[in-house]
């Protein structure tokens, strides 16, 4: 096989492991929309509990109330009954005294029963809302859940399709390049190779000594850039074809080799 055949094979290698990490990233990212659409539901959820067990307290204080209020009215009537029958004007004063007293009580639970039941008549809306907004979240999240499902299935399809693609492909190829080549890929935005021009390479624009360019032309063995670790493939004539047109590369000078 001529260099030129390899070197249009890695390419080809190129783009499709440039497809399958595109991919691969939709996989990770789709299910971030529902992480966020869960993590609304959950504090409407919780809001939700929180709001009915301050309902249920309220419900319970308005039920004692309640009664406390009944056993009040029923000593006052008590204490009219025994009013009836007194003889003495002490007597009567002691029992005017404690049914005052009584009555005054019963006036204080009234009041806090009063303004319990008007709280608990907001809460009431308030869960009814909260109700029909945590359905709707839910529903949501499950036509969201069947949109992404579908989706992951489609792109699973597609992975599956470019890894039956690579194998034929790569079939023959040492795994320790593929690894090594894999990396470069993905770590420079999917440029892997890059042509030498101008005595310089094209991914970093490190500048190559002669005799080292002079390797890569002869097409002996695959040249890797030493500062880069890209490909680097001399194409007589035509040698801007896989430039990297802008210098955001420029860092490469600064890292290390991964
Ligand atoms: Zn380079």
């Amino acid at each position: 096989m001529n260099v030129n055949e390899t070197y249009d094979q890695i390419l080809e290698y190129q783009s499709i492991l440039t497809e399958k990490f595109k991919l691969e990233e939709k996989i990770e990212e789709l299910p971030k929309i529902l992480s966020s659409k869960n993590e609304i539901l959950n504090k409407l959820k919780k809001s939700y509990l929180n709001k009915h067990t301050q309902f249920k307290k309220l419900e319970e204080s308005i039920y004692a109330n309640q009664r406390k209020m009944g056993e009040l009215n029923l000593q006052q009537k008590n204490i009219e009954e025994k009013t009836k029958v007194i003889k003495s004007h002490r007597e009567y004063e002691a029992l005017d005294k404690e049914k005052t007293y009584s009555i005054q009580k019963e006036e204080e639970y009234k009041f806090q029963l009063l303004q319990d039941q008007r709280v608990i008549e907001d809460l009431r809306s308030a869960l009814e809302k909260d109700e029909i907004s945590i359905k709707q979240h839910e529903d949501e999240i499950t036509k969201e859940q069947e949109r992404v499902n579908g989706e992951l299935d489609k792109i699973k399809d597609e992975l599956d399709k470019l890894n039956a693609k690579e194998e034929e492909l790569i079939q023959h190829v040492d795994e320790g390049f593929k690894y090594k080549f894999e990396k470069i890929v993905k770590n420079k935005d999917g440029k892997g190779i890059v042509t030498v021009s101008k005595g310089h390479c094209n991914g970093c624009h490190l500048i190559l000594p002669p005799e080292f360019i002079n390797e890569i032309r002869s097409g002996n063995k695959i040249q890797f850039c030493p500062n880069c670790s890209r490909i680097l493939f001399y194409n007589e004539g035509d040698e801007d074809i896989f430039n990297i047109e802008d210098f955001e590369d420029n860092d490469d000078f600064f890292e290390s080799e991964e």
